[in-house]
């Protein structure tokens, strides 16, 4: 399948907006769903919908298979070494909470460290920054060079045998940087420390393998790779699952409970209280299903070609301040338009059909590194193609002609 025909699988991309054909460049914010999940969600609904784990009758069975083997399709994905490793979530932020508010404050001390860096999503920051103070440990960041990189050499001078945590994102979503994630893993544990990866923009994008990356932890959401929002995984290392306390009690995570003490189930139910997101499972099933048909490989394939004819197409456009690594990018674009707020280029771009995101992409600190307060972004996936490259461009230069003065 070609990204032509892809395409053709998302209903949402065949729609006018403002009087112009759709070009959506915001799947880093989230993907569009393809009828194959929209269907299996649909399925679910009119055919196996019960609870999950609790009722003898048919449908609580077929609903428990539906979810258990959405569980099995993750773990298979991300090449985990067992399913009960595979812990549902609503997604990378909740799976990064839970590590942060359980792993983490059981392990930190007064003086030890917790390691970052400064390309961290919110979501991959505040729950350190949190651990960090409940527990009077040090949050310590990895620098960056001009370009965004850091250097294996920051990597060793900053992580100590006081490092007890260092929570990293394999792909940047602003800088569209690609971390050296498993050399990071090696370093942390020579010193005994354990590793987090924010998998949110890898997941969808190319093939992770995390016995290979040899992480600790790795978190991602479904709905940035053409699954259902409100879902999404943790995996762990078994050991460190089993021993991490639950953070949220309640139904469906307790073995025996009395009056005043409780016990709780084996993993990953132990940390899945309550009734879990059935339908959102067996939608993050049915987009790993076609993700796979056509190939993780391939896909990384594409998204290079596209952001490589983005990056030429982009680079001729004068007064384009162009964020990142020249090489080895992920699939997307960070940009500033001269001294036009991105909010006013994303609004000129919307009036033309282009979605791109504007703000600060919930990276605070990094805007504040880059010593912008907000930029633009257009992000691409399996669904783009060249021709929409061409109509962001031509959008942009729209753009140039309508703010002619800011741009020098
Ligand atoms: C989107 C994103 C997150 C947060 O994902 P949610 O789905 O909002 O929980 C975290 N890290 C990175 C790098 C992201 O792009």
């Amino acid at each position: 399948m070609n990204a032509k025909e892809i395409r053709d699988l998302f209903p949402i991309l065949h729609q006018e907006v403002n009087g112009h054909p759709l070009v959506y460049l915001d799947s880093a914010a989230s993907s569009q769903k393809p009828v194959q999940v929209l269907d299996a969600v649909r399925d679910y609904y009119m055919q196996d919908n019960a609870n999950v784990h609790r009722g003898v009758h048919t449908l609580g069975a077929r609903a428990t298979d539906d979810y258990e083997g959405a569980r099995e399709k993750v773990a298979r994905f991300l090449n985990a070494e067992s399913p009960e490793q595979i812990i549902f979530t609503r997604g990378t932020t909740t799976a990064i909470n839970l590590v942060a508010a359980s792993y983490a404050r059981s392990v930190c001390g007064d003086g030890d460290e917790i390691v970052i860096t400064p390309l961290e999503h919110h979501s991959n920051l505040i729950p350190w920054q949190q651990a960090a103070k409940a527990t009077g440990a040090t949050l310590k960041y990895i620098p960056l060079q001009p370009d965004g990189t850091i250097t294996l050499e920051d990597v060793e001078n900053t992580i100590t045998d006081r490092t007890k945590m260092v929570a990293v994102t394999y792909v940047s979503n602003v800088m569209a940087v690609v971390n050296p994630v498993k050399q990071i893993a090696e370093i942390a544990h020579r010193h005994g420390a354990k590793i987090l990866v924010d998998g949110a923009q890898s997941t969808p994008h190319q093939k992770v393998d995390v016995q290979d990356l040899n992480c600790d932890f790795y978190a991602f959401s479904g709905h940035k790779m053409c699954g259902p929002t409100g879902i999404g995984a943790l995996y762990g290392k078994k050991e460190l699952l089993e021993k991490m306390e639950p953070v949220e009690f309640g139904g469906e995570m307790i073995d025996h409970i009395g009056l005043y003490e409780s016990t709780w189930k084996e993993i990953p139910y132990r940390f899945e209280g309550g009734t879990p997101i059935i339908a959102g499972a067996v939608g993050l099933g049915a987009a790993i299903d076609f993700l796979s048909q056509i190939g993780m490989d391939e896909i990384e394939r594409h998204e290079k070609e596209i952001v490589g004819y983005a990056m030429d197409r982009l680079s001729q456009v004068d007064g384009l301040t162009i964020y990142g690594p020249q090489k080895n990018r992920s699939g997307l674009v960070t940009f500033n338009l001269g001294d036009v707020h991105p909010h006013d280029v994303a609004t000129v771009l919307d009036s033309q059909g282009v979605a791109v995101r504007a703000g600060h992409h919930c990276c605070q600190p990094l805007m504040r590194w880059l010593n912008v307060t907000a930029t633009a972004r257009a992000s691409f996936y399996l669904y783009n193609t060249e021709e929409d490259v061409d109509r962001l461009v031509a959008a942009l230069l729209q753009t140039k002609e309508y703010f002619g003065h800011a741009i020098g």
